[in-house]
């Protein structure tokens, strides 16, 4: 029965989803995946995305066909690629297992390809080559850009233009920056939909492929001790906290140019308070979550310089102190009015705590802070993926809930560029602190000034 089937085809690895849709008749026209890493001998692409894919091949989740090619403009032949891919890759799902035979068919599916990012030439001679593989079979491709900013649009144009899927879907995975600004950023989504669809275009925040992340809304909306007290009634102030335990070692360049606002503040931590203050969606549907996402943004002041100090440089919800609370200093007890705290720690020693009072153990009555703690590593064995697997492999099979729309880039800029402008013009000099300290001192005052401790 088609109840039946369905269940069983949603609890079953992709790869053998396809192989019963195939069996089943053979209804389903036989489809493979080409996925192209343009910029693959760069450090994102040895770094990240082959560990990613092959994490997904280990366990299962990409489809019986597939192939991936490397594009970049070095020269190397698939051998080369080869080897240079298989030092990045780990056995880290089964340690106990020898994965080396995995690697090996893995690394047999993939291949490279020299070629400018610009030339329809070369993209024309990639194509080529994809079809080979493709055997004939239904084409899906995926093209991961995983170059510098400058030439995204070139890549697409040519890759949309000359090496695009005719029978299948054609997706395009973008990585951030996406724009300097409110100006820059439209322009760049302006240029990409000259060539590409929006529904084909993957913005990849990989904060949001982090599993702590995912978990807030089922935290939230399947709980229903946290989804009444979400609201200002109950919650005093939230805390978006973004600590590193390294300095800019190395980075001083990249943070001169770029900077901590636009490459950790606009998209990671806005995309985060988006999904942590939006209403409940209609449902788990991609355009549902964006939707409300993008509310959250729209209805969000833009960012006023007296409410921000920059220093060079966890979620931490407090919640309101319990009306007229029978246990504080007055009434004998040791406790000065202490409100619970939520904090989500997404990075790193994933966790969730809750602080509650509690009862110290004795005759007298005395309270003291007590953590209801679920750290991940003490509470599962299995390791966490990363961020890049689940959203490679949402992008596979097209699911967008994770990814940026556009109207969610537009609202999140417009929300930092006047700040941005500000800064710079005034050349403003961040405050300095102490490495390994709670931050700039300015931090401690703006937080005193909303009646609010910090950290
Ligand atoms: P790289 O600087 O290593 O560039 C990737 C590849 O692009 C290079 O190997 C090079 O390949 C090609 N390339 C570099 N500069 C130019 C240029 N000026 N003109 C043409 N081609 C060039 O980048 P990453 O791998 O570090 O990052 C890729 C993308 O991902 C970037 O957009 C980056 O902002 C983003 N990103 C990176 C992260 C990371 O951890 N590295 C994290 C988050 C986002 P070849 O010379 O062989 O053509």
């Amino acid at each position: 029965p088609a109840g039946k089937l369905k269940d069983r085809l949603l609890s079953i690895p992709l790869q053998e989803a396809d192989k019963l849709v195939t069996e089943l008749g053979g209804v389903e026209q036989e489809s493979t995946v080409s996925i192209t890493v343009v910029g693959a001998s760069g450090d994102l692409a040895k770094k990240k995305i082959f560990p990613a894919l092959f994490a997904l091949y280990y366990e299962g989740c990409l489809p019986e066909h597939f192939t991936i090619y490397g594009y970049a403009r070095s020269k190397m032949t698939d051998g080369e690629l080869r080897n240079m891919v298989s030092k990045t890759l780990t056995c880290r799902i089964d340690k106990r297992e020898n994965c080396g035979e995995k690697m090996e068919e893995f690394l047999k599916r993939c291949f490279y390809h020299t070629g400018q990012y610009d030339s329809q030439e070369h993209f024309v001679e990639l194509d080529k080559k994809l079809k080979e593989h493709e055997g004939g079979r239904l084409s899906n491709r995926l093209f991961y850009l995983s170059i510098p900013p400058n030439i995204f649009v070139h890549a697409v144009k040519c890759a949309s233009s000359s090496a695009s899927s005719v029978s299948g879907w054609t997706r395009v995975i973008v990585e951030k920056p996406f724009g300097r600004d409110s100006k820059t950023s439209a322009a760049l989504t302006k240029s990409l939909k000259h060539y590409l669809e929006e529904d084909q275009i993957f913005r990849i925040d990989h904060y949001l492929g982090k599993e702590l992340v995912e978990n807030l809304s089922v935290l939230r909306f399947s709980n229903l001790i946290f989804e009444p007290l979400w609201s200002r009634q109950y919650i005093q102030n939230v805390q978006f906290i973004f600590s590193e335990d390294f300095g800019t070692e190395g980075r001083g360049g990249y943070f001169d140019h770029y900077g901590i606002i636009r490459d950790i503040m606009q998209n990671h931590l806005l995309q985060i308070l988006a999904l942590f203050a939006m209403e409940t969606p209609i449902s788990l549907d991609a355009e549902d979550i964006r939707n409300e996402k993008v509310k959250v943004l729209r209805s969000m002041r833009p960012i006023q310089l007296e409410d921000v100090v920059i220093g060079h440089a966890e979620i931490r919800v407090q919640f309101r102190h319990v009306p007229g609370n029978l246990y504080n200093r007055n009434s004998g007890t040791n406790v000065d009015r202490t409100t619970n705290e939520l904090v989500i720690r997404v990075q790193p020693d994933e966790g969730i705590y809750l602080k509650i009072n509690n009862k110290v153990p004795g005759l007298g009555m005395r309270l003291d802070q007590s953590h209801l703690n679920l750290l991940y590593s003490a509470r599962y064995s299995k390791e966490i993926p990363d961020a890049y697997e689940r959203l490679l492999l949402d992008a596979i099979e097209g699911e967008r809930r994770l990814f940026i729309r556009s109207d969610e880039l537009d609202a999140a800029w417009a929300l930092f560029t006047p700040l941005l402008k500000e800064i710079e013009e005034k050349k403003m000099i961040p405050e300095f602190y102490p490495y390994g300290s709670r931050g700039p001192v300015g931090a401690h005052y703006l937080a005193a000034k909303h009646n609010v401790q910090w950290g």
